[in-house]
Parts: C-alpha cells; sequence; structure tokens
C-alpha cells in the first residue's frame, strides 16, 4: 500500500486566491454593470524590457546552430549572469558577496520553499504574521509543524505585524532557529531600516539562528536610506541566505529566473554543534535536483545589467510605483489610513469592516477586485492588499469608482 505523506492533510484548504476566484466568478454570473478590475494580483502586467527581448531571440539563434549550441549549463548558473549579478546588485553597494555565492533558479518561490532541506526536523521556526503563504505551507508539507488550530499551527512562533510596529516585528525573546523575513513586504508594502535589520542580524548571531531574506522587491526601493539587501548590514553574511527574483524586478513572472545567494562563511550546526557550511549543503542539493535555467533566460536576465536594460528596468518599475502612488493618494483623500506603496508596489489598507466584508463590498459596489489581509494571516484582519500591477488606466478607473462609492 502506498501511503501518503499525512502533513498535507494538516494544509488549511480555503487558499485565498482561489477563494477570490470563486467569489469574482460568482459575482461575474450575475452581469455586473461595469467591467470588473483586478487590483488583487501579485502578477505583472507590462511586456518584458527590449534589452531583455534582444537577448533573448540572439540566444534563441545561438541555439539554432551546431557551432553555437549548448546542451545542459552549469546547474549554479552561467558565469556570465552569476558574475552580473555579484558586481551590480552586490559589490557595487558595498555588500561583499561573489559570484559562486550566487545559485541561479527558476524561482524564490521554490528557492523559499526548498532551502528547508537543509535544516534538521525539530527546529524552531519564526513566521511573520501577515505572510506570503509559501513559507508557511511548505514547513507544514514538511511536518514541521502542529495542526492548524484558528488558523494558526502548532509549533510556530508567530511574529504579529501591526500597526504599532510599523508591520515590521522585532526579534521574539524567545530562541528561534530559523526566521523568515522579507522587505520590501509582500502583503504590506513595508520596509525594513538599516537598524530594524541590524538587530535582526545581531538577534540571529547570538543564537547561531538563520535568517531567510526574501528580497523579491528590492527593485522597488527608491528611499536611499533603505537597505536593499540583508547582506548591507555588517555580519549578515555568517547568518543569513537571501533570495532574489527578476520577477516583480524585469517582469520574469512568466520567463522565470530567480537566484539565492549562499555566503561561504553562512553555517548550520549538527547535533553535536559542529559547524557546516550552508554553501556545501545548498550546492550538494541544487546540483543534484536541478538542472540549471534556460540558457536563453538567462542571457534575458544578463541583459538587465547592461545599461540600457537598468534603463529600462528602473522605468518599468517606475511605472508600477506611479500607480502606487495614485493609490495611496485616493485612499488618503478616503481617509483610510494606509501602508506601503512608496518602497513596494502593494498598498496595505486599513478596512472599516472585515478584510472579507470589504472585499465583497468592493466587488459588487465598485467592480474592483482587490484581496482580503485575512488570507495572509490572523493579523490581516481587517486590512485589505491592492496591487499597483495593472494599467495606468485601470488604476484610474478603478480609484475613481472607490471615490465615488465614498
Ligand atoms: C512574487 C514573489 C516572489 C517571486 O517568486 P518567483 O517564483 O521568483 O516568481 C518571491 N517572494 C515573494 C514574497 C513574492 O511575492
Amino acid at each position: 500500500m502506498i501511503k501518503i505523506n499525512e502533513n498535507f492533510d494538516k494544509l488549511q484548504s480555503s487558499y485565498l486566491f482561489s477563494e477570490i476566484a470563486r467569489r469574482v466568478r460568482e459575482y461575474q454570473a450575475t452581469e455586473p454593470p461595469r467591467r470588473i478590475i483586478r487590483l488583487g494580483i501579485g502578477d505583472v502586467t507590462e511586456p518584458l524590457p527590449p534589452a531583455c527581448i534582444a537577448a533573448m531571440h540572439r540566444a534563441v539563434d545561438e541555439m539554432a546552430s551546431s557551432a553555437t549550441f549548448r546542451g545542459y549549463g552549469p546547474e549554479q548558473g552561467y558565469d556570465f549572469l552569476r558574475e552580473a549579478i555579484a558586481r551590480h546588485d552586490y559589490q557595487s553597494r558595498g555588500a561583499d558577496i561573489a559570484a559562486d555565492e550566487i545559485f541561479v533558479s527558476d524561482g524564490a518561490k521554490c528557492d523559499t520553499a526548498n532551502i528547508q532541506e537543509l535544516f534538521a526536523r525539530n527546529i524552531r521556526i519564526a513566521i511573520p504574521d501577515p505572510v506570503y503563504p509559501v513559507y508557511v505551507d511548505t514547513n507544514v508539507m514538511a511536518g514541521r509543524t502542529g495542526a492548524a488550530r484558528n488558523g494558526r499551527y502548532g509549533g510556530l512562533v508567530y511574529l504579529a505585524g501591526t500597526a504599532r510596529n510599523g508591520f515590521v516585528p522585532a526579534p521574539p525573546k524567545r530562541q528561534v532557529d530559523l526566521v523568515y523575513l522579507c522587505y520590501p513586504n509582500n502583503p504590506t508594502g513595508a520596509t525594513a531600516t538599516r537598524e530594524q535589520l541590524a538587530e535582526w542580524v545581531a538577534y540571529a548571531r547570538a543564537s547561531k539562528a538563520l535568517i531567510l531574506f526574501d528580497a523579491a522587491y528590492e527593485a522597488f526601493i527608491r528611499d536611499p536610506a533603505l537597505p536593499r539587501s540583508i547582506y548591507e548590514i555588517e555580519g549578515a553574511r555568517e547568518v543569513a541566505i537571501e533570495f532574489r527574483s527578476f520577477s516583480k524586478t524585469a517582469g520574469f513572472t512568466g520567463t522565470r529566473c530567480a537566484f539565492t545567494v549562499v555566503p561561504k562563511n553562512c553555517m548550520g550546526y549538527t547535533a553535536a554543534g559542529e559547524p557546516r557550511q550552508l554553501h556545501a549543503l545548498w550546492n550538494r542539493r541544487h546540483t543534484t535536483k536541478f538542472n540549471g535555467v534556460a540558457y536563453p533566460v538567462q542571457r534575458a536576465a544578463e541583459a538587465v545589467y547592461s545599461p540600457e536594460g537598468q534603463q529600462q528596468v528602473r522605468a518599468l518599475t517606475d511605472f508600477y510605483l506611479g500607480n502606487a502612488a495614485i493609490i495611496r493618494k485616493t485612499m488618503k483623500q478616503l481617509r483610510m489610513p494606509v501602508t506601503g506603496g512608496e518602497n513596494s508596489p502593494y498598498i496595505w489598507v486599513r478596512t472599516r469592516d472585515d478584510s472579507w466584508s470589504f472585499f465583497d463590498r468592493l466587488l459588487k459596489e465598485a467592480q474592483v477586485v482587490t484581496t482580503p489581509g485575512a488570507g495572509f494571516g490572523r493579523c490581516g484582519e481587517g486590512y485589505i492588499r491592492i496591487s499597483a500591477f495593472n494599467s495606468r488606466e485601470n488604476v484610474e478607473e478603478a480609484m475613481a469608482r472607490l471615490r465615488e462609492l465614498a
């Protein structure tokens, strides 16, 4: 008899985005008076930058000729891309990261999920609330939690993100072994200052804990005082792994390219307390289970770092930040408290009713789809997330409808 991994039975079934889709579908069937505008999804809408398109075309042509054809590449990614990443994203900002500490992959979602294969099952894990659901669900699947009760899993340490702490929880009093941090944050759009990250780094160093830092939205940071990488913090190399992606930076959600940084002096420990290089473990895991990102896609990612690519990516993120500014302004006019949207494509809005009631009201009275904050965790109750990933026209129309409604 083939037995299943019963940890899957613990997963809460009402997955946020399928519930949203169900409600929108049911409402659509009632023939709404106006077209529905979707400001709910965390997916980009604008096409790839021209520099990436041109690089991908050239790479496809190389694959068409036996003289330039390429088969399997290095699992960790081609040197041309790893070197461009190390130079532009890290060394130019004073973060001491070498090309061979970068592992190119097909997504930050799978990397943040797969990294936990390196850790023991009985570690104590701290997870922010609200949170990107992948961090929690993958730990449930791996058997690192108890059953769910009132929307929270036994065994996890939840770090409450609230208006009082600006949605940037401080390190807990109790000792944890692993912590997930994401700044700029999805869903709240909050950013962490250098001092706040330094507190986390000090905490991790003092307790030999590890920080998993998800920087998928770093390209949206405009405030020069905000750190873009955890490695801009002194001492972080020993205690942090960083995840980045070209998905939101350069519109690669459907093209797929990301990377994980594992510094060579970042350590994990055996039960006996002996240190082990996490770089060596991840290298072993990655080369055993992954066969590399498509060559044309890596060439497209490399083009992000060309002078034209940099300009185009900046214009792309500026465009979404322009949408975010329009959304923020409207919420302020409506006297609804907001976080995010200045260094992030997400705007986190305090609602007057509970999350799902407010979601239903915006759907049925304004024909605008948002994301109920409660879907990201207990602390998200009473909030909605509005995404700036859409056309200018749609954002302006949606905001005009919300102003009408007020
Ligand atoms: C979109 C997103 C990612 C990127 O995922 P990919 O798999 O690289 O597309 C990672 N983390 C968060 C929090 C995200 O919202």
